[in-house]
């Protein structure tokens, strides 16, 4: 055989001049939410718009030239073309009409840091519902024009993309993204190079280079360590999304929170508040702390500082979800940084410090290095009061700092284009600018039913359609017959969508319980396959490589799948992302979740699910508790926590088999002289009025900016005032706390009263033995509520005692009158906490006694 050498050549295409700004639609990703933008694209060569997986950059590099010139002459295109350019422009120039933004001073800028974001599947740096909600949070603060910057990593190769092979096993592919088919592009310095920051590992430097994706008015900047001036290994940090051991881990967290907070500097971004998005985030707290260090500030006042403007939210419920690093591992990287901080080695692990392990916690060190802490929904919120009361050991978990904004999803991204258009004529553009307005959804109750329905309809034949193209090329590759693949797809048909539905797509995380409808194959027989009543259920989701039962899960499936009689009814679709996501939510008839409650932090694939009129049937756990009204879908109360559980699946199944035979099934079905069922039409209707203004995007962030970012600033602004004279003062005043606490006590003085008549005064004493703190130091409080069962904290309400001298040389006196208003049996207690008026929250120290 003759040596030859493949030569590559690579031709890019020259944009015409008439149609140049097609370049900058590429490179802002304002296309993952505007749908014209990105059919404009597609019009070009629908072809390879396919082959490029719907990336304009990808796209442009790849057009034929000849597709361009005819374009650029094309006077139907040239016309979609100035629209799309007008909507851009127009948004790009809006100012914002949003009024809590007001709130905050000119100079405020939010630093949101995550460890993955989704946005369009043409960036895959995302793994699922965490980045997608950062994704989705970007992009309604774009639309807020909040001043925002995000701050994540560029992972060479992402998180997997999956396939499934002939016996059900899920295979995992990592493939190297090309960076100039992604939308971003390296910041630059003011001559044109490439900007770098850098990082110290142990014994090394670390070269960062910057990239930047423009999210509309928001910039995401991306770090990469894949640069020929650092090692092997070092390359190797920003290659996959949760992959690699925990040395990759803890390395890649480094890179995101030092790397992070380097990187904005190095830009001459200056911050005002700071969001740390899950854990992996935290180490951006040290990282600020360490340059208030380095200008000559304690640690102590350093982390108050950094503290007051610095929010964490939380989005996992199991403790073991939480990333945490042994001992060792973090001496072997922090031993500079905490030498330098001026902290001994066991302060500095007292940091990452939980009762429950020796390691290091990036849960602990986010909530110690951050004065507002979040859950995203009410039951994660308690879920996670609970997990954490041990940073605030005196407090009733009810009560401790950690509060919640319900997850939302970004509306513009996830609702169908039939319905943008739908409601653009019935009722008016200003649905876009009244989103967030629940009497004004009451309005989609005037969309004529037949019309909602074909909406409905039509999208499930495009979903059927698109999930007919996964599947063959799936049976292709799997070598499946044809006959094999017509029965699958039998029921899967775009020209019959009246068949019910059902969906169920995510990670496979065990708690998900994927399966738990296929539990009991009778019964899942007379549900399905009823030839009067017949019912589909598509799966899909990714488990992760290491998780070998959510692998287990897919094979289950993909064996009941593959049982003759169920053939077509139970499809397993491969490869879920978000343009299978969308396609899903839309589509199907009823959107399924039933994981183990609580486990469910928030959800957000229901919420999609549910403005796009698809019903929800799902546990009441996560964002479902609070969105479903009863009218809105299904919900099935959990059982007992305290339950076995095989025998709560037993149950939480019976309950989903009775509600779909008995409610769903029957309700699709009940087909009148029109067709289709006006019942399910008016539920789909409310689901939609329901869902729509509250579990969006646009109302979460608007909540994060009123609970948290104004407060943020203020305390941001007042704590660094005077050369961080506030900052000291709180951080001289809590140790003065810790050293006296536990020498305080207290008794009470007067004589409990049990009766009285109304119109009589209590009168309520108590002494204070407070240690060498003064009267000022601490709050005496008396809460009062009528008696019942199940009464809660937060139902009482709050007296304080006043300071009325001294008993002795040892005690303060502090005293109440008090008029009950109420008649009848009442409970009430007596308490002593520290209190600080600069506190970010009252309990913040942890610390109470109760008489
Ligand atoms: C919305 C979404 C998720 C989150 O789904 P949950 O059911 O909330 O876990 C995961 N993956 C993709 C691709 C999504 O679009």
């Amino acid at each position: 055989m003759t040596q030859r050498t493949a030569f590559t050549l690579t031709v890019s295409p020259k944009i015409p001049e008439r149609l140049h700004r097609l370049e900058e639609l590429a490179n802002n990703l304002w296309y993952s939410w505007d749908r014209a933008t990105r059919a404009l694209f597609s019009r070009l060569d629908p072809h390879l718009w396919e082959i490029v997986g719907h990336s304009p950059k990808a796209f442009l590099r790849r057009v034929n030239e000849s597709d361009l010139l005819k374009a650029s002459k094309d006077l139907t295109f040239l016309s979609h073309y100035n629209s799309v350019l007008s909507a851009y422009d127009s948004y790009h120039s809006e100012p914002s009409r949003y009024q809590p933004i007001k709130d905050l001073n000119p100079r405020d800028q939010v630093a949101y840091f995550c460890f993955e974001f989704g946005f369009h599947e043409s960036l895959p740096v995302y793994s699922g519902g965490l980045g997608i909600l950062a994704g989705d949070h970007c992009k309604a603060a774009s639309d807020l024009n909040l001043p925002f910057v995000a701050v994540g990593l560029l992972y060479r190769q992402g998180y997997f993309t999956q396939t499934i092979d002939e016996q059900g096993n899920q295979q995992s592919h990592y493939y190297d993204s090309d960076f100039e088919d992604l939308p971003i592009k390296p910041v630059l310095n003011d001559d044109g190079s490439e900007i770098r920051t850098s990082i110290q590992l142990p014994g090394r430097t670390v070269i960062i280079k910057i990239w930047r994706a423009q999210i509309g008015h928001v910039n995401l900047y991306l770090l990469d360590t894949d640069l020929p001036e650092n090692s092997e290994n070092d390359r190797l940090v920003t290659h996959q999304l949760y992959g690699g051991n925990k040395t990759m881990r803890i390395e890649q967290e480094i890179v995101l929170g030092i790397g992070g907070v380097a990187a904005l500097d190095t830009m001459g971004i200056k911050p005002t508040i700071w969001h740390s998005n899950e854990g992996h985030a935290a180490f951006m707290m040290l990282a600020r702390a360490l340059k208030l260090v380095r200008q000559g500030l304690d640690f102590a006042s350093a982390m108050e500082a950094v503290a007051a403007c610095t929010i964490f939210t939380t989005h996992t419920a199991v403790p073991a979800g939480h990333d945490h690093f042994p001992e060792d591992m973090m001496h072997h990287y922090f031993r500079d940084i905490y030498s330098e901080l001026k902290l001994s080695p066991e302060e500095f692990m007292t940091l990452g410090h939980t009762p429950q392990c020796n390691d290091f916690n990036m849960t602990a060190l986010a909530i110690r290095m951050s004065r507002m802490q979040n859950g995203v929904s009410r039951i994660h919120r308690d879920v996670s009061a609970n997990i954490c009361s041990y940073m605030w050991p005196q407090i009733e978990p009810e009560e401790n700092p950690i509060g919640y904004v319900t997850n939302g999803v970004h509306v513009p991204t996830f609702l169908a284009q039939e319905w943008i258009d739908l409601f653009d004529r019935q009722l008016g553009p200003q649905w876009r600018t009244t989103q967030h307005d629940p009497e004004f959804w009451a309005k989609i109750h005037d969309i004529p039913d037949h019309i909602f329905w074909s909406i409905r309809q039509s999208l499930k034949s495009q979903m059927f359609h698109g999930i007919r193209t996964r599947l063959t090329e799936q049976n292709i590759r799997n070598h499946g017959s044809e006959a094999h693949l017509d029965r699958l797809l039998k029921f899967a048909d775009p020209l019959k969508p009246n068949i019910l539905t059902l969906g169920f797509a995510r990670r496979f995380a065990t708690y998900k319980r994927a399966t738990l409808l296929l539990r009991d194959l009778d019964r899942l027989r007379k549900l399905l396959l009823n030839p009067e009543r017949p019912v589909v259920l598509i799966f899909a989701g990714k488990a992760h490589p290491a998780d070998q039962p959510g692998q287990e899960l897919i094979r289950r499936i993909y064996h009941i799948a593959n049982m003759p009689e169920f053939r077509g009814h139970i499809l397993l679709v491969e490869g879920y992302d978000l343009r299978l996501a969308r396609r899903l939510v839309s589509g199907v008839d009823i959107w399924l979740n039933n994981p183990i409650y609580p486990l469910e932090a928030s959800g957000t694939s229901g919420m999609k699910a549910g403005i796009n009129g698809t019903l929800n049937l799902s546990i009441l756990d996560g964002w479902w508790g609070e969105g479903h009204d009863g009218k809105n879908g299904w919900g099935i109360k959990p059982v007992s926590e305290n339950m076995e559980a095989s025998l709560r699946d037993a149950e939480e199944g019976r309950s989903l088999y009775e509600i779909l035979q008995d409610q769903v099934i029957p309700l699709y079905y009940d087909h009148g002289k029109s067709g289709y069922s006006v019942e399910w039409v008016n539920m789909a209707k409310h689901s939609m009025a329901s869902l729509l203004p509250q579990y969006s995007t646009r109302r979460m962030v608007g909540e994060y900016i009123q609970k948290y970012y104004t407060l943020a600033s203020q305390q941001g602004a007042g704590y660094s005032q005077d050369n961080f004279a506030i900052a000291k003062n709180v951080s001289a005043w809590k140790a003065r706390i810790n050293t006296a606490w536990n020498g305080v006590s207290s008794r009470r003085l007067d004589i409990p009263c049990e009766h009285l008549e109304f119109g009589h005064t209590l009168h309520f004493k108590v002494a204070v033995k407070l240690n060498g703190l003064q009267p000022t130091d601490v709050i005496v409080e008396l809460l009062l509520a009528r008696q019942h069962k199940k009464i809660r904290l937060n139902e009482f309400q709050h007296f304080k005692l006043e300071y009325t001298g001294t008993i002795g040389s040892q005690e303060h006196q502090f005293e109440l009158k008090h008029q009950p208003e109420l008649c009848g049996k009442q409970q009430y207690y007596l308490r002593v906490y520290p209190y600080h008026p600069l506190l970010t929250h009252p309990l913040e120290m942890g610390k109470m006694i109760w008489l």
